[in-house]
C-alpha cells in the first residue's frame, strides 16, 4: 500500500518529519506537489520561479534515490481525493503550517480525506511555547526565553532517506523552467552549503555585521527557510554547534545572536497563529484607525528607489535586482515609508510580499508591524528613524549607495549619504528628499496621537 507525501513548505529530503513519517509505513511513498491556483495568484512571478526550481532541484534529488516528484494542478482537496482513487493509497501526510489559510485548508481536508500533519516547521510547537497560565507571549524576550528552556538536550536533525522505493508509474505535469536567480539559486543543497559556510566563521562575527547592509555579514537563507529547503532544527542545531565550538565568550555570544534571530522567526509564527487577525489590522487596536496620507506618488517613489533618500534607494532597488532586502534596510525603507511619507504599513507590506524571495506571511507582517509601533512587542511609535544618520553608522562608507545607486556612485563618503545638503544634483536623481524629515516627524506624531485620542474616546 502507498501513502502520499504532500509537499508544501517543505522543499527537502534532510530533516523532513514529513516523510519520514510517511516512510513509517509500509509501501511506496508518492511525492507529491500540488499547483494550487489559490496559492499561485498570491505568489508572485519571482517567488515563483524559486519555488519552482526549487522544486526541479527536488526532483533531482527525488530521482538519484530511486524515486520522482508528481506535480499536479488544481485545487488541492479535488487533486488529492483524485490521487488516493488512483493509487490506493492509504494515508496523505504533510508538514503542518501555521497560516491562517493553510490552517484552514488542511481543517477541512481533513475532515473528509486521510491527512495526518506532521510538526517541523518550527523547532517548537506555537501551542508549546506559552506562558506559565497557558497564554501565548506578545513579548520577543520571555518567549526566546521559554523557548530556549524547552530545547531537548540533543537536538540532531534526521538523515536524509539513502533510497525510495519508486512510486507507481503516475501523471505529472511538468514545471514551468525558468532561468536561476543568480542571487538565491534554489535548492536543498544551496541551502545547506550557505548554512555550513555561514556557521563555519561569519556567524562569529555576526554580532558586529550583521547592521551592515554593505557586508555579506548575515546567513541569506532567508528564502530557503521560507520554502523548507533547509528546516529551522538544521539552522538551530547549526547555531548551537557554533555556540559549543566557540573560541572565547564572545564568538559564543555572536553565534546566540543569530540563534535569536531565529527564534525571532518563531515568535512571529507564534504571533500569526494565536492572533490571526494581525494579517488584516494592527495587533494594537488603538492604532488601528491612523489617518494616513497615502499619497500614491510618494508611494510610487518609494517603490522605485527615487525618493532622493540614497539609503533608501539602495534598499528598494537591492529588492527589485534580487529580491531580498538587509534586515537593516527592511526597518528603515518601511520606517520612512511609514513615518516619513505616512503611508499605511499594509501598503508596504503587500508591497514586500509581491518582492521578496523570502516573503512570509508571519515574518512580514511581524516586522512591518514592528516598525510601525502596531504590533506586538512593537518599537513605540514615537521612536522615528532619521534616515541619514542612519546611513552613515551603517553604510559608513557609503558602498552599499554606490552598489544600488550607481548615480551616485562618484560622491565621497562625506556627501553620498545626503548630496543635497552640499548643493549637489545629479542628473536623474531627485535633487533633494520627497519630504522633508522634520515636517514629516511632527504629521506622524500628531496622526498617531490622534488615533489614539480616538480610540480612548469610542472606548468611554
Ligand atoms: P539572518 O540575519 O542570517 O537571520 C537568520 C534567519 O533568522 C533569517 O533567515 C530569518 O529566517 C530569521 N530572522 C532574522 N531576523 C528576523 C526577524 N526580524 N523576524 C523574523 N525572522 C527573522 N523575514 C522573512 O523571512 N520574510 C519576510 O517576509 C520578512 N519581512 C520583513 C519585513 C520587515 C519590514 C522587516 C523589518 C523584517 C522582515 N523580515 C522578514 C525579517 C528579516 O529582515 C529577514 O528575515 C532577514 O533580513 C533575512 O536575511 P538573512 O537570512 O540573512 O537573516
Amino acid at each position: 500500500m502507498s501513502v502520499i507525501w504532500w509537499i508544501r513548505r517543505d522543499l527537502r529530503l534532510a530533516d523532513n518529519a514529513t516523510l519520514q513519517a510517511a516512510l513509517a509505513h509500509d509501501g511506496c511513498v508518492i511525492p507529491l506537489f500540488i499547483l494550487d491556483p489559490h496559492l499561485l495568484a498570491r505568489t508572485p512571478e519571482r517567488r515563483q520561479a524559486f519555488l519552482f526550481n526549487g522544486l526541479q532541484a527536488l526532483d533531482a534529488d527525488l530521482h538519484q534515490r530511486g524515486s520522482q516528484l508528481i506535480v499536479r494542478h488544481g485545487k488541492a482537496k479535488i487533486v488529492l481525493e483524485n490521487l488516493l482513487a488512483q493509487t490506493s493509497a492509504s494515508d496523505i501526510f504533510a508538514e503542518q503550517d501555521f497560516t491562517p489559510y493553510a490552517r484552514r485548508r488542511d481543517m477541512a481536508i481533513a475532515n473528509d480525506l486521510p491527512l495526518t500533519l506532521v510538526p517541523g516547521q518550527t523547532v517548537h510547537h506555537p501551542t508549546a511555547v506559552c506562558k506559565a497560565n497557558g497564554a501565548p507571549y506578545t513579548v520577543y524576550t520571555p518567549f526566546a526565553r521559554t523557548w530556549k528552556s524547552l530545547l531537548p538536550p540533543a537536538l540532531t536533525p534526521l538523515p536524509a532517506p539513502a533510497s525510495l522505493t519508486p512510486p507507481p508509474s503516475l501523471p505529472s505535469e511538468r514545471l514551468p523552467s525558468n532561468p536561476e536567480n543568480p542571487f538565491f539559486p534554489a535548492g536543498e543543497f544551496e541551502a545547506k552549503k550557505r548554512l555550513a559556510q555561514f556557521t563555519d566563521f561569519p556567524i562569529y562575527q555576526y554580532a558586529t555585521t550583521r547592521n551592515r547592509p554593505d557586508l555579506d555579514g548575515t546567513s541569506s537563507l532567508s528564502p530557503y527557510l521560507r520554502f523548507g529547503m533547509i528546516s529551522m532544527r538544521q539552522a538551530v542545531c547549526a547555531a548551537l554547534a557554533a555556540m559549543h565550538h566557540a573560541a572565547d565568550v564572545a564568538q559564543k555570544q555572536s553565534a546566540e545572536t543569530w540563534l535569536n534571530e531565529l527564534i525571532w522567526r518563531e515568535f512571529y509564527i507564534n504571533i500569526l497563529y494565536h492572533f490571526p487577525q494581525v494579517s488584516k489590522t494592527s495587533f494594537k487596536p488603538a492604532l488601528a484607525h491612523i489617518q494616513w496620507r497615502n499619497n500614491v506618488t510618494d508611494f510610487a517613489a518609494w517603490k522605485s528607489g527615487q525618493t532622493g533618500l540614497p539609503i533608501v534607494d539602495a534598499a528598494m532597488r537591492q529588492l527589485a535586482a534580487t529580491g531580498w532586502m538587509h534586515n537593516r534596510t527592511r526597518m528603515l525603507t518601511a520606517s520612512f515609508l511609514v513615518k516619513d511619507l505616512l503611508i499605511n504599513w499594509q501598503w508596504g507590506e503587500r508591497w514586500f510580499m509581491d518582492t521578496l524571495l523570502d516573503g512570509d506571511p508571519a515574518a512580514n507582517n511581524g516586522g512591518w508591524q514592528w516598525v510601525a509601533g502596531t504590533g506586538t512587542d512593537a518599537a513605540p511609535y514615537f521612536r522615528i528613524f532619521n534616515a541619514v544618520l542612519q546611513s552613515r553608522k551603517f553604510d559608513p562608507h557609503g558602498d552599499y549607495i554606490r552598489k544600488w545607486v550607481p548615480e551616485l556612485a562618484h560622491l565621497p563618503q562625506e556627501t553620498i549619504h545626503a548630496p543635497w545638503e552640499k548643493n549637489i544634483q545629479i542628473p536623474g536623481y531627485p535633487p533633494r528628499p520627497i519630504v522633508d524629515h522634520i515636517l514629516t516627524r511632527a504629521w506622524t506624531l500628531q496622526a498617531y496621537h490622534e488615533a489614539k485620542k480616538g480610540a480612548v474616546k469610542s472606548e468611554q
